[in-house]
């Protein structure tokens, strides 16, 4: 099985992910947590993408794709993938298309999480991260017990630069630019699905999680 995950940064594609992944087993890869992997350890492909995510901005397909092509030779991809942050552009969408060619993997199924832009900025804004394990919390949803502590590994808690308020405008501004056509890409192949969350819709993004686990337990 492999998913496609589309979405704002912020509509929740890490929560869908991160459920899917691990109730139905499989790989969860995304290229902003494999970017801030190596941003963490201080790689050549860190430093070489750091100004981009600091402004917001995406990091060039070469260094892109590199990376993702190489995630997708470890073996754990064998019971199915779920990506996140990847495709951003139709032109990655065609670059993925040409790999899982090669692999002779075919898309199931490109999940779109709609939410309305005005939830999305306040959500991000309320984020913070672990410095120690990126664990993300919401401050008003999901507050740590301990103000500014990690619950899990007792790590200073900050917020990201790509999480303060003009840079969310900023990843939003980018968002936009190429959502629209990504979304006729996937809806052309006939396996775009598109699922609004957030409180205007009354869905959180475990609501919309649980719906598609079970309709994929079933296919
Ligand atoms: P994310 O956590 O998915 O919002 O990604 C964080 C940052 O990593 C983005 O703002 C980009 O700078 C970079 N990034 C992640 N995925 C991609 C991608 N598919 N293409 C280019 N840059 C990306």
């Amino acid at each position: 099985m492999f998913i496609v995950l589309l979405g704002a940064p912020g509509s929740g594609k890490g929560t869908v992910a991160e459920v899917l992944s691990q109730n139905l087993k499989l790989a969860h890869i995304s290229t902003g947590d494999l970017f801030r992997e190596n941003l963490k350890n201080e790689t050549e492909l860190g430093k070489e993408a750091k100004s981009y995510m600091d402004k917001g901005e995406l990091v060039p397909d070469d260094v892109t794709v590199k990376m993702l092509e190489q995630r997708m030779e470890e073996p754990d991809i064998a019971n199915g993938v779920i990506l996140d942050g990847f495709p951003r552009t139709v032109n990655q969408a065609m670059i993925l298309d040409k790999l899982l060619e090669k692999k002779g993997i075919k898309i199931d199924m490109a999940l779109n999480i709609d939410v309305p832009f005005d939830e999305i900025v306040k959500r991000i804004s309320d984020r913070r991260s672990c410095k120690g394990c990126s664990a993300i919390y919401n401050i008003v949803f999901n507050p740590p017990k301990q103000e500014g502590k990690c619950d899990k590994c007792g790590g200073e808690l900050y917020q990201r630069e790509d999480q303060k308020p003009e840079v969310v405008q900023n990843r939003l501004e980018v968002y936009k630019k190429t959502a629209d056509e990504i979304i006729k890409y996937y809806e052309a192949k006939n396996i775009l699905r598109t699922e609004k969350a957030g409180d205007k819709a009354g869905r959180t993004s475990y609501d919309v999680a649980g719906e598609i686990e079970e309709e994929l337990r079933t296919k």
